[in-house]
């Protein structure tokens, strides 16, 4: 793969994307790349004629000050990550160069953003839609690659895309994980070993609540109390949620009758990880 290009300004976007071979592929980051994201800009890099991934730690998703001043960053590392995995250019905007002076425009989806992580993290839905909204509409693409990792946000950004006309279709990506079955997240850097060691618990307690469903288990209590007593057995985890939910919705299920999304957040110490599995 040949280097990326890297732009910096709304202008040097729209200059590079006039007579880019389309269809265009658009995958949205917060940087501190991993095989994840990698996974996300070469199913892009396969589908689409004109590959840009955006990196920005975006300042309105963080409902917490200091998980946003210790967020990873390396833009170098990452600008090589990206040209590894097939992307041709690379936007890092400058806070400013998304927010100009004067900014005062919001995007907020409605009910789809109250439970769960909306519920966990106030805020943190309207700063990923309004920068979303942003982004999707300087890059005009084709397709845009969510992770299944945030499936509440896939959910969350499907809508509103297709709400506001937004002419790009949102392309879900399945979970990449370790071996030990630990979901890649850019925050997993920040846990000390014994966290590292203990993080898997969270895979292993989707996959409890799986293997009863497995066995014909379809009360929602009874498979949020497997993930539950799972989490209990790690004493580093500190559970913030077990859900069981309805996928078209995010609300706790009483029964399980069609699909329904595992998902649960854990702190260990000051770094919180989220993890999900759908059913069946
Ligand atoms: P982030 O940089 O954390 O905002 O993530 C950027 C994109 O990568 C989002 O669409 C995430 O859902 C996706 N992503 C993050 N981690 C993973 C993973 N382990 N597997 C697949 N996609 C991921």
């Amino acid at each position: 793969m040949g280097p990326a290009r890297v732009l910096r300004t709304r202008a040097e976007l729209r200059n590079a994307l006039t007579g880019a071979r389309r269809p265009i592929g658009l995958v949205t980051t917060m940087g501190a790349l991993h095989a994840g994201h990698a996974s996300l800009i070469e199913r892009a890099r396969a589908e689409n004629g004109t590959v840009l991934v955006t990196i920005f730690v975006n300042p309105r998703q963080f409902n917490d000050t200091a998980d946003f001043e210790k967020y990873p960053r390396d833009e170098a590392s990452d600008v090589q990550a990206c040209a590894a995995a097939g992307a041709d250019l690379v936007f890092i905007p400058s806070v400013d160069e998304i927010y100009p002076d004067g900014f005062q425009t919001s995007v907020r989806v409605g009910p789809l953003t109250v439970p769960l992580e909306g519920a966990a993290r106030p805020g943190h839905f309207e700063g990923v839609t309004t920068v979303v909204a942003i982004l999707l509409s300087l890059a005009g693409a084709d397709r845009a690659y969510f992770g299944q990792k945030d499936a509440p946000q896939l959910l969350v950004v499907r809508r509103m895309a297709h709400d506001l006309g937004i002419g790009t279709d949102v392309v879900g990506c399945p979970i990449v994980r370790e071996a030990d079955g630990l979901a890649l997240s850019s925050r997993n850097v920040r846990l000390t070993p014994a966290e590292r060691a203990a993080a898997p618990v969270l895979r292993r307690a989707l996959l409890a609540a799986r293997s009863h469903y497995d066995a014909g288990e379809r009360d929602g209590e009874t498979l949020r109390s497997a993930m539950r007593a799972t989490l209990a057995t790690e004493p580093l985890a500190q559970p913030e949620y077990v859900s069981c939910s309805d996928p078209a919705n995010l609300r706790e299920l009483t029964r399980v009758e069609g699909a329904a999304l595992l998902s649960l957040a854990v702190r260990f110490g000051d770094v919180r990880l989220i993890d999900n599995e759908p059913l069946p």
